[in-house]
């Protein structure tokens, strides 16, 4: 059954940068470092960080991410610091390495979800996007934290590089023991946001094959998410910055609520001197109110070009944070729905 996962207006989610160094370099890597810098936050700062974003009122989850955040040696430790805080989920995004022995350092009860991400059924298709050896080291990475009872879930970021291995991706994350599913679109952002067109999927390829491959890997009892993309003319718009409460933390201090808006200097908050602020001028704030029958303003800025509908009109694009679910029974679910836009 698939149904649009409607933006979650009683949680909190914050993507916390903890560095922006990582030991691969994929092609559509979204780090941008001269608009997130090359810092690696020390533990303390880390940990002072996420009690500005601490749960007061609202259930609020918490994604590690980097950059590689394994490679930080205070992982487990932000970990433990982030349950200590209430925090209702811990999830950390890796790309398999596991570096520091981290899942020997931690445990299933303090991390609700291992994120891992690969980019192809098979070590050619993945190690041509992501680096050589990356899919051995990522399944394997998998196969161990299944092993010690580490809930895992699998972030595929399709592109026109990978497209044709997506219809194999469900007996892989049936055979790794892989728990959740989600595809990304291949992003407008950092090194993706460079090679312009020609990792971009189009929408009859995305139409055609995506949903089918959701719910085939839902089929198999392993819920699969997806993002919207493309609205019909009678679906509404919701902009994700004005009606769900997410931040994008940086190391440099920057604050932003839509992923779009990373790469460019218009967050709306920034971290100094330990306090959580406010930007004056013109943030991305200014754009989530604007109503253009396109949808997303942040999409329409940067490919101008756009896509057209079958009816010739401009397509109309929905939040990169709406997404849509394939489940088969029930799911219980802690932060899930909520994975970044690319
Ligand atoms: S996409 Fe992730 S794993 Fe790949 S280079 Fe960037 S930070 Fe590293
Ligand atoms: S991606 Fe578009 S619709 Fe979503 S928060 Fe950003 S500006 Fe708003």
């Amino acid at each position: 059954m698939r149904r649009t996962v409607a933006f979650t207006k009683n949680a909190r989610n914050v993507f916390f940068h903890i560095l922006t160094g990582c030991n691969l370099r994929c092609v559509h890597c979204y780090i941008n470092p001269e608009q997130h810098g090359h810092t690696m936050l020390d533990t303390e700062t880390i940990k002072e960080w996420l009690a500005l974003f601490a749960p007061r009122s609202r259930e609020t989850n918490v994604i590690f991410l980097g950059g590689e955040p394994t490679l930080h040696p205070g992982l487990p430790e932000a970990v433990r610091h982030a349950r200590s805080l209430g925090y209702h989920s811990v999830t950390v995004d890796t790309n398999g390495y596991l570096f520091h022995g981290f899942l020997s350092k931690t445990s299933p009860s303090e991390v609700d979800f291992l994120s891992f991400s690969l980019d192809g059924a098979t070590p050619k298709t993945n190690d041509a996007i992501r680096g050589p050896g990356s899919h051995a080291a990522c399944t394997e990475g998998i196969r161990n934290a299944v092993a010690l009872g580490f809930s895992t879930s699998l972030i595929c970021t399709v592109s026109s590089l990978n497209l044709h291995e997506l219809p194999r991706m469900p007996a892989l994350l049936k055979d790794l023991g892989v728990a959740r599913f989600f595809i990304q679109v291949i992003g407008l952002r950092g090194k993706a946001g460079a090679k312009g067109a020609e990792l971009q999927v189009d929408r009859t390829d995305w139409q055609s094959l995506v949903p089918r491959v959701a719910a085939e890997t839902a089929a198999l009892g392993i819920p699969a998410t997806f993002p919207k993309v493309f609205l019909d003319l009678d679906e509404p718009f919701a902009c994700g910055g004005l009606v769900a409460e997410n931040y994008f933390i940086f190391p440099n201090g920057r604050v932003y609520r839509c992923p779009l808006c990373e790469d460019y200097p218009w967050h709306s908050l920034e971290i100094r001197e330990g306090r959580l602020l406010p930007r004056e001028g013109i943030t991305e704030m200014n754009f989530f109110s604007l109503n253009i029958p396109e949808g997303c303003v942040m999409a329409r800025l940067i490919q101008p070009r756009g896509e057209t509908g079958p009816d010739g009109q401009a397509a109309r694009i929905a939040c990169c944070l709406l997404k849509e679910k394939e489940e088969k029974g029930p799911w219980a679910r802690k932060h899930g729905d909520s994975a970044p836009g690319m």
